[in-house]
């Protein structure tokens, strides 16, 4: 089938012209469909039986130019094929966290996948103050196993680079190298804030420190090939309920620093955190809402950093380091000096590069819902400095973190001031 794009009808003659796909509906003759794609890029579409509610899937289709900004912004098809590849590589080492695929089709640049019909975005649970009692668990096995997994800690030189030679994405990497690591912090037509945080945005364009940390980071997500990382994982690209978590959308999916995945997912729950100064007028349901996030940030860093430890200890199998390299009296304890010092390094760029993610929210193309679904602009612009604030922090200050305390320490910090702002104090 030559590529076009699909609408509400021409989706139920693709689903009844694929065998995989019409065998998932015990009746072909009342398919209904509907295009549920609030993301940026792409259509996605629900394909259901309604009268077998159980009956259903999902059709996720790229265009050939980014929805957001129109057709003048042409973008490859091709994201389609990072996108299935790597939900098929978690669906091997991290199954049941990520939605099953049952086609790829490359010429129609599509993936047909379950439908998570029981699950919700993240960032939708977090702006209801919904807490995931479960989460921290879920997202740290995804995060340890599909990074170690894919490094040079575990895969021969030869495995890792055939698999890195797969994803090679230059077209969305260069969307977020532009518009996370560059566009927002210099003038840029597209870029987009509340006017009353103009001072803030200024400041953060002219400081030095700030400006050359962030040139240090992108030169590590554009250079440092270290594993498989989703590359997009915010709150929005992840659906939760109370029991379950899976990952979706990982087109943006190249051979980048890990702390990259981890950052993002730590930084969107610190934009969730200052968004709740607007959301939750309520300072006891704030604080409630906002320590169970900080516990959440906690949780994730140290149960990753323990399963990402263990699963080294265990499958010391990779080229980097092979295991005879330890075999002298001392070396035992340079192996643990070794992991500690790697683990740290994954730190202090999980706090950096994430902190990129969640700073260029407040000034560049897109915000996030979190941000962009309070009414007032000043209670806003109270949220908004929050996050710049710990952003800031966690990029010119993570050379010297060492503990999730140094992360969560800034968030207590800030979150004092931003209180004092919500009370009227200056
Ligand atoms: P984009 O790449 O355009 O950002 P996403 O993969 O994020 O697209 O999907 C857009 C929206 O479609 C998601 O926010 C979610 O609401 C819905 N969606 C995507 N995949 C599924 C799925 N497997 N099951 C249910 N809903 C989904
Ligand atoms: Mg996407």
């Amino acid at each position: 089938m030559t590529y076009h794009a699909l609408d509400n009808n021409t989706v139920l003659d693709y689903v009844r012209s694929q065998p995989e796909l019409k065998a998932l509906f015990s009746d072909l003759s009342n398919l209904s469909a509907r295009e549920v794609g609030d993301g940026n890029l792409n259509m996605v579409f629900i394909v259901s039986n309604p009268r077998a509610p159980t009956e259903s899937l999902v059709i996720k289709q790229a265009l050939p130019y980014l929805r957001v900004l129109g057709e003048s912004y042409p973008l490859t098809r091709e994201r389609m094929r990072f996108e299935a590849q790597a939900l098929l590589l978690y669906n091997e080492l991290t199954p049941g966290l990520a939605p099953q695929v049952y086609v790829y089709d490359e010429k129609m640049s599509l993936v047909a996948m379950e439908h998570l019909k029981n699950h919700e975005v993240m960032r939708k649970s977090l702006v209801a103050r919904k807490q995931l009692p479960l989460f921290a668990d879920h997202i740290s096995t995804f995060l340890a196993h599909i990074l170690f997994k894919t490094s040079d800690l575990y895969r021969t030189g030869h495995e890792k680079k055939a698999l890195q030679a797969s994803y090679i994405n230059p077209s969305l990497c260069k969307i977020q190298e532009d518009f996370v690591f560059t566009n927002p912090y210099m003038e840029s037509p597209e870029n987009n804030w509340n006017t009353e945080i103009n001072a803030e945005v200024q400041a953060v364009r002219r400081n030095v420190p700030l400006k050359l940390a962030i040139l240090e980071l992108k030169e590590k997500y554009m250079t440092q090939g270290q594993a498989l990382i989703h590359s997009d994982l915010h709150t929005g690209s992840i659906m939760v309920n109370e029991q379950d978590t899976r990952v979706i959308d990982p087109e943006f999916s190249f051979f980048g620093p890990m702390g990259y995945d981890i950052g993002a997912l730590l930084s969107n729950l610190v934009l969730n955190f200052g968004a709740h100064f607007a959301h939750t007028r309520d300072a006891a349901a704030r604080a409630a809402y906002q320590n169970y996030l900080i516990e959440t940030i906690r949780d994730i860093w140290l149960l990753f950093a323990a399963k990402f430890e263990q699963l080294w200890l265990e499958n010391s199998t990779g080229e980097l380091v092979p295991n005879a390299y330890w075999h002298f009296p001392e070396g035992e304890t340079a192996f643990a000096v070794y992991r500690q010092h790697y683990i740290r390094q994954l730190l202090q760029d999980t706090a950096g590069l994430g902190a990129c993610e969640s700073l260029r929210r407040m000034m560049g193309v897109v915000s996030v819902w979190d941000i962009s679904s309070i009414g007032d602009n000043q209670l806003r612009a109270i949220a908004e400095r929050f996050v710049i604030r710990v952003s800031t922090r966690w990029i010119v200050e993570r050379s010297s973190f060492s503990s999730a305390d140094d992360l969560v320490g800034i968030i207590r910090e800030e979150a004092e001031r931003a209180e004092r702002s919500v009370n009227g104090d200056p």
